[in-house]
């Protein structure tokens, strides 16, 4: 018997690959800095990579934490008023699925959670506000001040908590978040715009930036990139 191996059979079993018919509002930050991103997920989602075993690793490990936080939160008095609730916007096309919606000493939020290891974890730590995510140089802390802001409009929630563990330490970082109409009006639009795109069949045009580096699409869908161009304004949100 070899556990580890067991646990791939498994981990291997689940891996599938994305192919949305929605927009899905945790993209919403890979629309705002890159149209083309999510009109290719729309369009060409077969050009992504699927999950390698240990991304798939990886999204395993967010859902077993997300479980265990159930349990904390509940030992905590918090009380969970949603779990894993689904909203769906059919115009202009936005899934989404949150963590939880809780409340606590007449408090409520919309909490979404984020495990992560140590290095990025101190770099969390140091931000305080919604607003140093989008200014992070990492694309995926940027992406989250979008989705969480994204979630609050769609699920009608006035305040959010981006709540990060550090999985090494079990400590944890929180950043409030406050319902932005002008923010989500913003990302709104974008995804009517990739709606427009995706209709006609056509793909927006290359940009070059340093997200590229970290696209699935960088290879096949984006593999012969002009790397003398650079395109620094679509989809910039005034903050
Ligand atoms: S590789 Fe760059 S241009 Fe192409 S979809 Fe990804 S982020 Fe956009």
């Amino acid at each position: 018997m070899e556990i580890s191996k067991l646990f791939d059979d498994v981990t291997r079993a689940r891996i599938r690959q994305p192919q949305p018919k929605n927009n899905w509002a945790s993209n919403a930050g890979w629309a705002r800095e890159c149209i083309r991103y999510a009109v290719l997920i729309r369009l060409q989602p077969l050009d992504l990579p699927a999950p390698s075993l240990q991304q798939q690793r990886i999204y395993d490990e967010g859902e077993a934490q997300e479980k265990a936080l159930e349990a904390r939160l509940q030992d905590a008095g918090i009380t969970i008023e949603a779990r894993k609730a689904t909203k769906f916007w059919a115009m202009p096309k936005i899934e989404a699925e949150l963590d939880f919606i809780i409340s606590h000493d007449g408090e409520r939020a919309l909490l979404e959670y984020k495990a992560t290891g140590e290095l990025g974890f101190n770099h969390i730590r140091k931000l305080k506000k919604l607003t140093d995510l989008i200014r992070s140089p990492h694309y995926w802390v940027r992406h989250y001040a979008d989705q969480i802001q994204l979630y609050l409009k769609m699920f009608n929630e006035p305040r959010g908590i981006l709540l990060f563990k550090n999985r090494n330490r079990n400590t944890f970082h929180q950043i409030d978040a406050t319902l932005d109409d002008g923010w989500t009006d913003n990302l709104i639009e974008i995804f009517d715009n990739v709606n427009i795109y995706v209709a006609n069949g056509r793909l927006p045009e290359r940009t070059e930036k340093p997200l590229c580096q970290y696209c699935g699409f960088y290879k096949k869908a984006c593999g012969d990139l002009d790397h003398g161009k650079i395109d620094l304004g679509q989809g910039t949100i005034k903050l």
